[in-house]
């Protein structure tokens, strides 16, 4: 959307951890090349081939609270001892320039993002598994954390899946193409949202223009 008096909206993606929220960001990142992805910055240490500003930008702790002291911080959590937390400024930068911000946060960022200064034009979706064998299936498949970290993550996934009834849209990740077809289809008719397309004043002033010519 070039539209340069539009704002861009806040699309708020959250799910239980290996439901499949990071695959379906990058999905509708590639789909849509001009959404801007909101790198969320952490305490936690990076991971075997993580790139500083690409999955996170890696801050120690005293770096992190001084960014929230200084209001920097669009919202921030702390997950299994870990800050993690969204940087202000691009945000900002992006939605002034018509630009939709894609979030991959969890049910405690998508609240403090909706409550915030910027958090007037949102669009949120809860992504559900279809079964927690299937999450926890996923979990191990994707060989990235130790059974600890998987217990970890199993057990904090029926908090995060309480909080589905605070989302615009639910949909549940059966079938990843399927899933993310689905997701295109909520994005697109957001954008057609009345409030969303500030150029249709001018579109209408000329169709009453060409009325009134041909009277
Ligand atoms: P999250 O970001 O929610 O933690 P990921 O996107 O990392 O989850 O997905 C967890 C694992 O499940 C990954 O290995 C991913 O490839 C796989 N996955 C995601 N969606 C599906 C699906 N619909 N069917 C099967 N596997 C999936």
């Amino acid at each position: 959307m070039q539209d340069a008096q539009r704002r861009g909206l806040l699309i708020i993606l959250s799910s239980p951890s290996g439901a499949g929220k990071s695959t379906l960001a990058r999905r509708l990142m590639e789909w849509d090349p001009s959404l801007s992805f909101s790198v969320s910055a952490t305490t936690r240490a990076p991971r075997p081939g993580e790139e500083e500003g690409r999955e996170y930008y890696f801050r120690d702790r005293a770096a992190f609270e001084k960014m929230i002291a200084e209001g920097e911080m669009l919202e921030h959590a702390e997950v299994f001892g870990n800050l993690y937390g969204s940087p202000r400024g691009p945000v900002e930068q992006a939605i002034r320039a018509g630009r939709d911000v894609l979030f991959d946060v969890d049910w405690q960022g998508g609240q403090q993002i909706r409550n915030s200064a910027l958090g007037k034009h949102t669009l949120s979706i809860f992504i559900l598994p279809p079964s927690i064998r299937e999450l926890e299936r996923r979990l191990r498949t994707r060989a990235q954390d130790s059974d600890e970290v998987i217990a970890g993550r199993m057990q904090k996934s029926r908090d995060e899946i309480s909080h589905w009834p605070e989302y615009d849209y639910v949909l549940v990740n059966e079938d990843l193409d399927a899933t993310e077809a689905r997701l295109r289809t909520i994005v697109e008719a957001e954008r057609l949202r009345l409030s969303q397309q500030p150029g249709l004043v001018e579109i209408v002033r000329n169709l009453n223009t060409e009325f009134e010519e041909n009277q």
